[in-house]
C-alpha cells in the first residue's frame, strides 16, 4: 500500500505523542503540516525559523527515533519553512512567501536554498571585450574555487546596463552547476533592506543572521542602495564577516565604485574594497556589435548590417538600451509594416535616450515640483519649515537622486545648502511615506511620470 503524507505523519504524531509533554506537543508538533512523501522521504513544513531551531535543539532525538520507527533505515525528514519575503509577496499569502528552505538538519538532510539565480543570465553570452575582461575572467576563477581565490568579496561596478547582474547571475549559476549541493542565493540590495526591517519589527534578527551562516555564496545586487540605511548596514557588515570568515564567497554589485559610496559606513566600504574590485566599463563599438548580434540570434538576418552598425554607433553606453532599441525596432517594423532602415533606426532611437544623455537636472526636477505644489522654485532653496515645503523639498532631492547622477552633497546644495545626511533623511523619508502612504505614493508616481514626460525632446 502507498502511504500518503497525512497518514505517515499521524503514525509519527501518534509516537511523539506518547514521548514529550502535551503542552509541548501542542505548541510545537500540532502546526505542523506535513507536505509530501518522496523516496522515502517525508517532508514537513513548519511555520518559521524558530520554530525549526526549537525543534532541533528539542526535539531532534525523539525525531530521529520517530522516523526510523515509522520509514525504517533509510528514512529521512526534510524541513520547509515558511520565511518572509516582504518585497514579492504572493497574492494569497500577502506578506509571506514560501520558499523551498534552506536548512541543515544534522543527521538527517540537506535541505536546498532557493538561489533566485536566472538561468539565462550565463558565461557563455556574456560576451568579452576589453571593458569586462577582469571581470569575466575573475569570475570565472571564482566559479571554480569559489571563497577560496583572494578575490572575496568581488565587487563589480560600472554604470546602469552594462553587465552587472548579468555578469553576478553567470558566476552563481556556474558555481552552482560545478557544485550542485552549494547553497548560493541571489537578492537585490532591496530585497535583503525588506527582509532586515521585516526581522526588526518582529524581533527574528538573530534567526535571520542564522540563516545567512548557511549560505556558501552570497551575491547581493545593486549595494548603493544601503545609502543611509544604517541599520542595515551594520547587519550586513556582521553577516559579511561572518561568510568571510568562513571562507564563503560573497560578490556584490554597485553602479559605482566604493570609495565614492555616500552614506555607506567607512568600514563597510573597507571590507568592500578587501577582494577584487572589478569595473565594467563601456564596451567598445565592435563588443557592442558582437553582443546584439549574440542576442539576436537567427533574428540577425532580419535587421540590415548598416542598421545594426548605426544602432551600434549611437547607443555607446547602455546595453540594457541597446537591447530596447532592437526589440522596439522589430516591433515596430512588424506593427507597421515598415521596412528596417536607418531612418525607423533614428526614430525608434529618439524614444531610448537615457535620462542621463537628456540632461535631466537637478533645476528642472526642483521647476517641476514647485510648479506642481504652485510655490515659487526660491522656496525650496530656502530655509521655510513649512509644512507644504518641506514635503516639496523632500521629494525634490527624492526624485534628484533617482534621476541625475549628482551627488548626495550637489543635491543638498541645491536646496538650501543642506549636507548629505540631511539628504539622505529626506530620501528615507519619502521612501517611508511611499511604503505606508498610499496617496502620496499615487502623488510619487505622478510627478515621476512628469519627469520623465520632460525628458521626451
Ligand atoms: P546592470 O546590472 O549593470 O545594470 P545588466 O546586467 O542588467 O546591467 O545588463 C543589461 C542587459 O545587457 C542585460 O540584458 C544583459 O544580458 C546585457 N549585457 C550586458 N553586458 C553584456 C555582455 N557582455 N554580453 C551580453 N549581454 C550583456
Ligand atoms: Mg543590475
Amino acid at each position: 500500500m502507498i502511504e500518503s503524507h497525512e497518514s505517515i505523519w499521524r503514525s509519527c504524531l501518534s509516537t511523539i505523542k506518547e514521548n514529550i509533554h502535551e503542552k509541548s506537543f501542542n505548541t510545537w508538533f500540532k502546526p505542523i503540516k506535513p507536505i509530501k512523501f518522496e523516496s522515502n522521504t517525508l517532508t514537513i513544513q513548519v511555520p518559521n525559523r524558530f520554530f525549526y531551531d526549537y525543534i532541533e535543539e528539542h526535539f531532534l532525538n525523539i525525531l530521529k527515533k520517530t522516523i526510523y520507527q515509522v520509514l525504517g533505515p533509510t528514512g529521512q525528514l526534510e524541513y520547509k519553512i515558511l520565511v518572509d519575503y516582504p518585497n514579492n509577496p504572493s497574492k494569497e499569502q500577502l506578506s509571506s512567501k514560501e520558499i523551498k528552505n534552506p536548512f541543515v538538519i544534522p543527521g538527517l538532510k540537506k535541505v536546498s536554498i532557493d538561489s533566485n539565480l536566472i538561468k539565462k543570465y550565463a558565461f557563455d553570452n556574456f560576451i568579452e571585450g576589453d571593458c569586462n575582461k577582469l571581470g569575466k575572467s575573475a569570475g570565472i576563477s571564482i566559479s571554480k574555487k569559489p571563497g577560496k581565490t583572494a578575490f572575496n568579496p568581488l565587487m563589480i561596478f560600472g554604470g546602469v546596463g552594462l553587465g552587472k547582474t548579468h555578469l553576478a547571475h553567470a558566476i552563481g549559476n556556474e558555481i552552482k552547476k560545478l557544485n550542485p549541493d552549494y547553497n548560493v542565493v541571489y537578492l537585490t540590495t532591496e530585497t535583503f533592506t525588506n527582509q532586515i526591517v521585516s526581522a526588526i519589527r518582529k524581533n527574528t534578527i538573530d534567526d535571520l543572521i542564522h540563516f545567512y551562516q548557511l549560505i556558501d555564496t552570497l551575491i547581493v545586487d545593486d549595494i548603493q542602495f544601503l545609502s543611509g540605511r544604517e541599520k542595515t548596514q551594520d547587519i550586513f557588515f556582521n553577516i559579511f564577516n561572518q561568510l568571510q570568515q568562513t571562507n564563503k564567497q560573497i560578490i556584490l554589485t554597485c553602479d559605482r565604485p566604493p570609495k565614492d559610496l555616500e552614506g555607506v559606513k567607512d568600514r563597510l566600504i573597507s571590507r568592500f574594497k578587501w577582494g577584487l574590485t572589478a569595473d565594467l566599463k563601456s564596451p567598445d563599438f565592435e563588443t557592442r556589435l558582437a553582443i546584439i548580434q549574440d542576442k539576436l540570434g537567427p533574428d540577425v538576418e532580419e535587421i540590415p548590417k548598416n542598421v545594426l552598425e548605426y544602432i551600434c554607433f549611437n547607443i555607446k553606453n547602455n546595453i540594457r538600451e541597446l537591447e530596447g532599441v532592437l526589440i522596439s525596432l522589430m516591433a515596430q517594423a512588424n506593427l507597421n509594416n515598415k521596412e528596417i532602415d536607418i531612418d525607423l533606426a533614428k526614430e525608434v532611437i529618439q524614444k531610448f535616450v537615457s535620462h542621463e544623455n537628456k540632461g535631466i537636472t537637478i533645476e528642472n526636477i526642483a521647476k517641476l515640483v514647485a510648479d506642481h505644489f504652485d510655490v515659487p522654485v526660491e522656496v525650496l532653496s530656502s530655509k521655510t519649515r513649512k509644512r507644504s515645503v518641506v514635503i516639496a523639498r523632500q521629494l525634490s532631492m527624492y526624485l534628484a537622486k533617482n534621476y541625475t547622477k549628482d551627488s548626495l552633497k550637489a543635491i543638498g546644495a541645491n536646496f538650501g545648502g543642506k549636507d548629505h545626511s540631511t539628504v539622505i533623511y529626506s530620501i528615507n523619508t519619502v521612501r517611508d511615506l511611499i511604503d505606508t502612504d498610499t496617496i502620496f505614493k499615487d502623488l510619487v508616481s505622478e510627478l515621476e511620470k512628469k519627469v520623465e514626460l520632460s525628458l521626451i525632446p
